[in-house]
Protein backbone atom coordinates (compact mmCIF):
# COMPACT_ATOMS: atom_id res chain seq x y z
CA UNK A 1 0.00 0.00 0.00
CA UNK A 2 1.17 3.54 -0.49
CA UNK A 3 0.08 6.68 0.75
CA UNK A 4 -1.93 9.65 -0.55
CA UNK A 5 -2.15 13.08 -0.06
CA UNK A 6 -4.21 14.78 2.17
CA UNK A 7 -7.76 15.63 0.89
CA UNK A 8 -7.85 19.34 1.19
CA UNK A 9 -9.72 20.24 4.41
CA UNK A 10 -12.85 21.68 2.42
CA UNK A 11 -14.40 18.77 2.20
CA UNK A 12 -16.64 16.85 3.88
CA UNK A 13 -19.38 13.89 3.14
CA UNK A 14 -23.25 13.02 3.78
CA UNK A 15 -24.36 9.82 4.38
CA UNK A 16 -21.13 8.30 2.57
CA UNK A 17 -21.35 11.18 -0.10
CA UNK A 18 -18.35 13.60 -1.18
CA UNK A 19 -19.70 16.95 -1.00
CA UNK A 20 -18.57 19.83 -3.07
CA UNK A 21 -20.04 23.35 -2.52
CA UNK A 22 -22.85 21.47 -0.56
CA UNK A 23 -24.19 19.54 -3.31
CA UNK A 24 -23.35 15.98 -3.57
CA UNK A 25 -20.76 14.32 -5.76
CA UNK A 26 -23.40 12.19 -7.54
CA UNK A 27 -25.90 14.68 -8.49
CA UNK A 28 -23.68 17.41 -9.53
CA UNK A 29 -22.39 14.88 -12.19
CA UNK A 30 -26.52 13.72 -12.91
CA UNK A 31 -26.51 18.01 -13.37
CA UNK A 32 -23.84 17.86 -15.59
CA UNK A 33 -24.94 14.76 -17.94
CA UNK A 34 -21.50 12.74 -17.67
CA UNK A 35 -18.15 12.08 -16.63
CA UNK A 36 -15.42 13.04 -16.55
CA UNK A 37 -16.41 16.25 -14.69
CA UNK A 38 -14.22 18.87 -13.32
CA UNK A 39 -16.06 20.84 -10.41
CA UNK A 40 -14.94 24.08 -9.15
CA UNK A 41 -16.13 25.14 -5.96
CA UNK A 42 -16.00 29.11 -5.79
CA UNK A 43 -16.10 29.46 -2.47
CA UNK A 44 -12.99 27.85 -2.05
CA UNK A 45 -11.23 30.51 -4.53
CA UNK A 46 -12.93 33.35 -2.41
CA UNK A 47 -12.03 31.80 0.63
CA UNK A 48 -8.22 31.74 -0.53
CA UNK A 49 -8.50 35.28 -1.47
CA UNK A 50 -9.92 36.60 1.63
CA UNK A 51 -7.18 34.88 3.31
CA UNK A 52 -4.38 35.87 0.95
CA UNK A 53 -5.96 39.55 1.93
CA UNK A 54 -6.11 39.36 5.08
CA UNK A 55 -2.53 38.08 5.69
CA UNK A 56 -1.06 40.19 2.88
CA UNK A 57 0.15 43.69 3.11
CA UNK A 58 -2.92 46.00 2.55
CA UNK A 59 -1.35 47.81 -0.16
CA UNK A 60 0.08 44.41 -1.95
CA UNK A 61 -1.97 43.73 -5.31
CA UNK A 62 -3.21 40.20 -5.85
CA UNK A 63 -2.53 38.85 -9.19
CA UNK A 64 -3.96 35.53 -10.91
CA UNK A 65 -1.64 34.19 -13.25
CA UNK A 66 -4.46 32.71 -15.94
CA UNK A 67 -2.40 29.49 -16.89
CA UNK A 68 -3.33 27.91 -13.87
CA UNK A 69 -6.96 27.37 -14.65
CA UNK A 70 -8.76 29.40 -17.59
CA UNK A 71 -11.97 27.97 -17.53
CA UNK A 72 -14.39 31.33 -19.10
CA UNK A 73 -16.98 31.32 -15.69
CA UNK A 74 -14.04 30.91 -13.33
CA UNK A 75 -11.98 33.82 -15.33
CA UNK A 76 -15.14 36.17 -15.01
CA UNK A 77 -15.75 35.48 -11.33
CA UNK A 78 -11.44 36.22 -10.70
CA UNK A 79 -11.75 39.58 -12.96
CA UNK A 80 -13.83 40.98 -10.02
CA UNK A 81 -11.60 39.13 -7.01
CA UNK A 82 -8.05 40.10 -8.56
CA UNK A 83 -6.10 43.13 -8.54
CA UNK A 84 -4.48 42.33 -12.33
CA UNK A 85 -4.43 39.01 -14.18
CA UNK A 86 -1.08 37.64 -15.58
CA UNK A 87 -0.75 36.03 -19.04
CA UNK A 88 1.43 33.80 -20.84
CA UNK A 89 0.34 34.12 -24.26
CA UNK A 90 -1.90 35.82 -26.60
CA UNK A 91 -4.72 33.05 -26.64
CA UNK A 92 -4.47 33.69 -22.65
CA UNK A 93 -4.79 37.78 -22.89
CA UNK A 94 -8.10 37.73 -25.09
CA UNK A 95 -9.79 35.50 -22.75
CA UNK A 96 -8.41 37.92 -20.15
CA UNK A 97 -9.82 40.46 -21.89
CA UNK A 98 -13.01 38.47 -22.51
CA UNK A 99 -13.88 37.88 -18.89
CA UNK A 100 -13.97 41.75 -18.59
CA UNK A 101 -10.39 42.36 -16.71
CA UNK A 102 -9.07 45.70 -17.54
CA UNK A 103 -5.97 45.56 -20.04
CA UNK A 104 -4.44 48.63 -18.01
CA UNK A 105 -4.08 45.31 -15.70
CA UNK A 106 -3.04 42.58 -17.43
CA UNK A 107 0.53 41.50 -17.86
CA UNK A 108 2.24 39.33 -20.28
CA UNK A 109 5.10 37.08 -19.82
CA UNK A 110 6.18 34.33 -21.79
CA UNK A 111 9.41 33.37 -23.76
CA UNK A 112 8.66 33.34 -27.74
CA UNK A 113 6.09 35.74 -27.98
CA UNK A 114 5.03 36.27 -31.57
CA UNK A 115 4.81 40.13 -33.13
CA UNK A 116 0.82 39.36 -33.53
CA UNK A 117 1.01 38.55 -29.83
CA UNK A 118 2.97 41.83 -29.21
CA UNK A 119 0.52 43.81 -30.95
CA UNK A 120 -2.19 42.34 -29.25
CA UNK A 121 -0.73 43.49 -26.01
CA UNK A 122 0.56 47.09 -27.39
CA UNK A 123 -3.11 47.39 -29.23
CA UNK A 124 -4.85 47.09 -25.97
CA UNK A 125 -2.56 48.50 -23.99
CA UNK A 126 -1.38 45.05 -21.33
CA UNK A 127 2.19 45.12 -20.43
CA UNK A 128 4.53 43.31 -21.85
CA UNK A 129 6.87 41.80 -19.50
CA UNK A 130 10.03 41.32 -21.84
CA UNK A 131 12.02 38.22 -22.08
CA UNK A 132 14.83 39.41 -24.20
CA UNK A 133 16.72 41.85 -26.21
CA UNK A 134 15.17 40.94 -28.90
CA UNK A 135 12.04 41.09 -27.33
CA UNK A 136 12.23 44.24 -26.38
CA UNK A 137 13.62 45.51 -29.96
CA UNK A 138 10.58 43.66 -32.16
CA UNK A 139 7.89 45.03 -29.49
CA UNK A 140 9.43 49.02 -29.95
CA UNK A 141 9.44 48.61 -33.66
CA UNK A 142 6.21 47.30 -33.47
CA UNK A 143 4.78 49.88 -31.80
CA UNK A 144 6.66 52.53 -33.29
CA UNK A 145 4.86 51.26 -36.87
CA UNK A 146 1.52 51.39 -35.20
CA UNK A 147 2.00 54.81 -33.54
CA UNK A 148 1.47 53.12 -30.02
CA UNK A 149 3.53 53.69 -26.89
CA UNK A 150 3.99 50.39 -25.66
CA UNK A 151 3.42 49.22 -21.83
CA UNK A 152 7.16 47.79 -21.26
CA UNK A 153 8.59 46.09 -17.95
CA UNK A 154 11.91 43.55 -17.89
CA UNK A 155 11.87 40.22 -16.36
CA UNK A 156 14.73 39.85 -14.90
CA UNK A 157 16.33 35.92 -14.58
CA UNK A 158 17.42 36.22 -10.46
CA UNK A 159 20.58 35.64 -9.74
CA UNK A 160 18.78 33.18 -7.17
CA UNK A 161 16.02 30.64 -6.96
CA UNK A 162 13.19 29.63 -4.81
CA UNK A 163 14.17 26.66 -1.97
CA UNK A 164 12.42 23.38 -2.19
CA UNK A 165 10.12 25.02 -4.94
CA UNK A 166 8.82 22.20 -7.25
CA UNK A 167 9.31 24.09 -10.77
CA UNK A 168 12.57 26.16 -10.49
CA UNK A 169 12.51 28.77 -12.58
CA UNK A 170 15.29 31.65 -12.21
CA UNK A 171 18.50 30.90 -10.81
CA UNK A 172 21.35 30.08 -13.54
CA UNK A 173 20.53 29.79 -16.83
CA UNK A 174 17.29 30.17 -18.28
CA UNK A 175 14.68 31.19 -21.19
CA UNK A 176 12.95 33.23 -19.23
CA UNK A 177 13.75 37.03 -18.72
CA UNK A 178 16.72 38.69 -18.78
CA UNK A 179 20.10 37.95 -16.55
CA UNK A 180 19.77 40.27 -13.75
CA UNK A 181 23.27 41.67 -14.93
CA UNK A 182 22.03 43.12 -17.70
CA UNK A 183 18.61 43.94 -16.57
CA UNK A 184 19.08 47.32 -15.92
CA UNK A 185 21.10 48.21 -19.68
CA UNK A 186 17.87 47.19 -21.21
CA UNK A 187 15.57 49.23 -19.08
CA UNK A 188 17.53 52.10 -19.39
CA UNK A 189 17.61 51.07 -23.44
CA UNK A 190 13.49 50.43 -23.23
CA UNK A 191 13.20 53.85 -21.08
CA UNK A 192 15.14 56.02 -23.51
CA UNK A 193 13.52 54.52 -26.60
CA UNK A 194 10.34 56.10 -25.16
CA UNK A 195 8.76 53.11 -24.14
CA UNK A 196 5.92 53.35 -21.14
CA UNK A 197 7.72 51.75 -18.73
CA UNK A 198 6.03 50.01 -15.67
CA UNK A 199 8.88 48.34 -13.67
CA UNK A 200 10.47 44.95 -12.87
CA UNK A 201 9.11 41.14 -12.95
CA UNK A 202 10.73 39.06 -11.29
CA UNK A 203 9.48 35.07 -10.61
CA UNK A 204 11.78 32.83 -8.77
CA UNK A 205 10.01 29.14 -8.81
CA UNK A 206 6.58 27.65 -8.41
CA UNK A 207 4.75 25.12 -5.69
CA UNK A 208 6.94 25.80 -2.62
CA UNK A 209 5.68 24.64 0.58
CA UNK A 210 8.11 26.68 3.14
CA UNK A 211 7.60 29.68 4.66
CA UNK A 212 10.75 30.61 5.51
CA UNK A 213 12.18 30.10 1.17
CA UNK A 214 9.41 31.86 0.41
CA UNK A 215 10.18 34.67 2.75
CA UNK A 216 13.81 34.46 1.96
CA UNK A 217 12.78 34.97 -1.96
CA UNK A 218 10.69 37.90 -1.71
CA UNK A 219 13.11 39.66 0.58
CA UNK A 220 16.05 38.73 -2.62
CA UNK A 221 13.56 39.90 -5.25
CA UNK A 222 13.02 43.30 -3.32
CA UNK A 223 16.70 43.59 -3.06
CA UNK A 224 17.50 42.76 -6.19
CA UNK A 225 14.58 45.44 -7.52
CA UNK A 226 16.06 47.94 -5.53
CA UNK A 227 19.60 47.39 -7.02
CA UNK A 228 18.35 47.31 -10.45
CA UNK A 229 16.15 50.69 -10.30
CA UNK A 230 19.32 52.24 -8.62
CA UNK A 231 21.33 51.29 -11.85
CA UNK A 232 18.70 52.90 -13.84
CA UNK A 233 17.57 55.56 -11.62
CA UNK A 234 14.09 55.67 -12.47
CA UNK A 235 11.13 54.43 -10.37
CA UNK A 236 9.71 51.53 -11.39
CA UNK A 237 5.87 51.90 -11.26
CA UNK A 238 5.02 48.19 -10.42
CA UNK A 239 7.80 45.66 -9.25
CA UNK A 240 5.99 42.13 -9.45
CA UNK A 241 7.58 39.93 -6.72
CA UNK A 242 6.36 36.74 -8.66
CA UNK A 243 4.57 34.37 -6.46
CA UNK A 244 5.67 30.52 -5.81
CA UNK A 245 2.82 29.84 -3.14
CA UNK A 246 2.21 25.97 -3.39
CA UNK A 247 -0.52 23.50 -2.19
CA UNK A 248 -0.38 20.24 -0.64
CA UNK A 249 -0.42 17.56 -3.58
CA UNK A 250 1.48 14.37 -1.87
CA UNK A 251 1.92 12.31 0.96
CA UNK A 252 3.12 14.52 3.82
CA UNK A 253 2.68 17.93 2.45
CA UNK A 254 1.45 20.29 4.76
CA UNK A 255 -0.38 23.44 3.55
CA UNK A 256 1.42 26.58 3.44
CA UNK A 257 1.09 28.82 6.65
CA UNK A 258 0.69 32.50 4.46
CA UNK A 259 0.50 34.43 8.03
CA UNK A 260 4.37 34.57 8.84
CA UNK A 261 4.93 35.57 4.73
CA UNK A 262 2.51 38.14 5.15
CA UNK A 263 4.16 39.60 8.24
CA UNK A 264 7.56 39.25 6.72
CA UNK A 265 6.49 40.91 3.59
CA UNK A 266 4.90 43.68 5.23
CA UNK A 267 7.99 44.82 7.25
CA UNK A 268 10.30 44.09 4.29
CA UNK A 269 7.82 46.84 2.30
CA UNK A 270 8.28 49.11 4.85
CA UNK A 271 11.97 49.51 5.06
CA UNK A 272 12.47 49.27 1.52
CA UNK A 273 15.12 51.44 -0.32
CA UNK A 274 13.96 55.20 -1.27
CA UNK A 275 14.13 53.75 -4.88
CA UNK A 276 11.24 52.00 -4.14
CA UNK A 277 9.61 54.05 -2.13
CA UNK A 278 6.66 55.23 -4.80
CA UNK A 279 6.30 51.39 -6.36
CA UNK A 280 3.48 49.31 -6.19
CA UNK A 281 4.07 45.60 -5.58
CA UNK A 282 1.87 42.96 -6.95
CA UNK A 283 2.19 38.98 -6.37
CA UNK A 284 1.42 36.70 -9.15
CA UNK A 285 -0.35 33.09 -7.85
CA UNK A 286 -1.98 30.51 -9.92
CA UNK A 287 -2.34 26.69 -8.15
CA UNK A 288 -2.46 28.40 -4.72
CA UNK A 289 -5.79 30.23 -5.79
CA UNK A 290 -7.26 28.02 -7.42
CA UNK A 291 -5.76 24.23 -7.43
CA UNK A 292 -7.74 23.37 -3.87
CA UNK A 293 -11.07 24.29 -5.44
CA UNK A 294 -11.29 21.68 -8.12
CA UNK A 295 -12.17 17.97 -7.94
CA UNK A 296 -11.94 15.51 -11.05
CA UNK A 297 -14.52 13.16 -10.69
CA UNK A 298 -14.70 9.84 -13.04
CA UNK A 299 -16.56 6.55 -13.10
CA UNK A 300 -15.36 3.25 -12.63
CA UNK A 301 -15.81 1.47 -15.58
CA UNK A 302 -13.83 -1.98 -14.68
CA UNK A 303 -12.36 -3.64 -11.77
CA UNK A 304 -10.14 -6.55 -12.90
CA UNK A 305 -7.60 -8.23 -11.46
CA UNK A 306 -3.90 -9.10 -12.97
CA UNK A 307 -1.82 -11.21 -10.62
CA UNK A 308 -3.30 -10.99 -7.70
CA UNK A 309 -3.53 -7.09 -7.95
CA UNK A 310 -6.67 -5.72 -8.03
CA UNK A 311 -7.29 -2.33 -11.25
CA UNK A 312 -9.62 0.16 -10.84
CA UNK A 313 -10.20 1.15 -14.33
CA UNK A 314 -12.21 4.60 -15.15
CA UNK A 315 -13.38 6.75 -17.76
CA UNK A 316 -10.77 9.68 -17.18
CA UNK A 317 -7.52 9.68 -17.22
CA UNK A 318 -4.31 11.39 -17.93
CA UNK A 319 -5.59 13.15 -20.86
CA UNK A 320 -7.51 15.45 -18.18
CA UNK A 321 -5.12 15.29 -15.14
CA UNK A 322 -1.93 14.79 -15.89
CA UNK A 323 -0.15 16.08 -12.97
CA UNK A 324 -2.33 13.63 -10.85
CA UNK A 325 -0.47 10.32 -13.31
CA UNK A 326 2.67 12.13 -12.33
CA UNK A 327 4.13 13.10 -15.31
CA UNK A 328 4.07 17.04 -15.30
CA UNK A 329 6.34 18.37 -13.63
CA UNK A 330 7.51 15.52 -10.76
CA UNK A 331 10.65 13.36 -11.12
CA UNK A 332 9.31 10.36 -8.89
CA UNK A 333 6.02 8.96 -8.88
CA UNK A 334 3.75 9.80 -5.66
CA UNK A 335 -0.28 9.41 -5.48
CA UNK A 336 -3.07 12.57 -5.17
CA UNK A 337 -5.73 12.76 -3.51
CA UNK A 338 -8.23 10.59 -4.48
CA UNK A 339 -11.33 8.81 -2.81
CA UNK A 340 -14.74 6.92 -3.71
CA UNK A 341 -17.35 10.14 -3.92
CA UNK A 342 -19.99 7.69 -2.70
CA UNK A 343 -18.55 6.46 -0.37
CA UNK A 344 -17.01 9.22 1.16
CA UNK A 345 -15.47 8.67 4.60
CA UNK A 346 -16.06 4.14 4.49
CA UNK A 347 -13.14 2.29 5.97
CA UNK A 348 -10.78 1.01 3.16
CA UNK A 349 -10.76 -2.06 2.17
CA UNK A 350 -8.10 -4.47 3.46
CA UNK A 351 -6.67 -4.94 -0.12
CA UNK A 352 -4.90 -1.76 -1.89
CA UNK A 353 -5.96 -1.08 -5.10
CA UNK A 354 -3.92 0.75 -8.69
CA UNK A 355 -6.54 3.42 -10.05
CA UNK A 356 -5.43 3.57 -13.79
CA UNK A 357 -7.21 5.67 -16.42
CA UNK A 358 -8.87 4.61 -19.81
CA UNK A 359 -6.07 5.18 -22.04
CA UNK A 360 -3.32 2.64 -23.34
CA UNK A 361 -0.50 3.72 -22.10
CA UNK A 362 1.03 2.04 -18.86
CA UNK A 363 1.95 5.64 -17.46
CA UNK A 364 -2.13 6.49 -17.28
CA UNK A 365 -2.06 5.70 -13.64
CA UNK A 366 -3.62 7.96 -11.33
CA UNK A 367 -3.68 6.18 -8.31
CA UNK A 368 -0.89 3.67 -7.50
CA UNK A 369 -1.57 0.67 -4.48
CA UNK A 370 -3.85 3.29 -2.63
CA UNK A 371 -6.39 1.83 0.12
CA UNK A 372 -10.15 3.04 -0.49
CA UNK A 373 -13.36 1.59 0.34
CA UNK A 374 -14.51 -1.57 -1.75
CA UNK A 375 -14.96 -0.14 -5.24
CA UNK A 376 -17.03 -1.74 -8.09
CA UNK A 377 -18.35 -1.13 -11.18
CA UNK A 378 -20.39 2.73 -11.99
CA UNK A 379 -18.65 4.07 -8.52
CA UNK A 380 -17.30 7.82 -8.76
CA UNK A 381 -13.28 8.09 -8.24
CA UNK A 382 -12.87 12.13 -6.92
CA UNK A 383 -9.35 13.33 -7.34
CA UNK A 384 -8.76 16.21 -5.10
CA UNK A 385 -6.23 19.00 -5.87
CA UNK A 386 -7.63 19.34 -9.46
CA UNK A 387 -8.68 22.91 -9.91
CA UNK A 388 -5.11 23.92 -11.55
CA UNK A 389 -2.92 22.52 -14.19
CA UNK A 390 -5.91 20.41 -15.11
CA UNK A 391 -7.94 20.10 -18.37
CA UNK A 392 -5.75 22.86 -19.68
CA UNK A 393 -2.53 21.28 -19.04
CA UNK A 394 -3.23 17.99 -19.97
CA UNK A 395 -2.94 16.70 -23.48
CA UNK A 396 -6.79 16.23 -24.16
CA UNK A 397 -6.41 14.83 -27.85
CA UNK A 398 -4.53 12.06 -27.21
CA UNK A 399 -6.18 8.82 -28.04
CA UNK A 400 -9.22 10.56 -28.75
CA UNK A 401 -11.53 10.78 -25.79
CA UNK A 402 -13.95 13.48 -25.51
CA UNK A 403 -12.72 16.69 -23.73
CA UNK A 404 -13.79 16.81 -19.60
CA UNK A 405 -16.86 18.56 -19.12
CA UNK A 406 -16.25 21.37 -16.53
CA UNK A 407 -18.74 23.17 -13.82
CA UNK A 408 -18.28 26.35 -11.78
CA UNK A 409 -19.86 26.42 -8.58
CA UNK A 410 -21.33 29.38 -7.80
C1 LIG B 1 3.23 29.59 -14.05
C2 LIG B 1 3.51 30.94 -13.60
C3 LIG B 1 2.85 31.44 -12.48
C4 LIG B 1 1.88 30.63 -11.66
O1 LIG B 1 2.50 29.63 -10.93
P1 LIG B 1 1.66 28.87 -9.80
O2 LIG B 1 2.57 27.81 -9.32
O3 LIG B 1 0.43 28.32 -10.45
O4 LIG B 1 1.31 29.86 -8.75
C5 LIG B 1 3.09 32.74 -12.12
N1 LIG B 1 3.95 33.50 -12.83
C6 LIG B 1 4.61 33.05 -13.90
C7 LIG B 1 5.53 33.94 -14.62
C8 LIG B 1 4.41 31.76 -14.33
O5 LIG B 1 5.09 31.30 -15.38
Amino acid sequence: MKPMGPVPPFFSGEEGMLLIGGCGAASLVDEAGDTPLFVYDMGIIQAQVKALRDAMPSALSIHYAVKANPYAPLLERMAKLVDGFDVASGGELARALEAGMDPAHVSFAGPGKRDDELIAAIDNGATINLESEGEARRAIALAEQRGKTPKLAVRVNPDFDLKGSGMRMGGGAKPFGVDADRAADLARWVIGAGADWRGWHIFAGSQALGAEALIETQAATVGLAARLSDAVGVMPPLVNLGGGFGIPYFPGDERLDIRPIGDALAALLDRRQDSLKGSEFAIELGRWLVGESGVYLTRVVDVKKSQGETFVVVDGGLHHQLAASGNFGTVVRRNYPLAVANRFGAAAAGEAVTVVGCLCTPIDRLGDKVALPPVSEGDLIAIFAAGAYGASASPSAFLGHPPALEVLLD
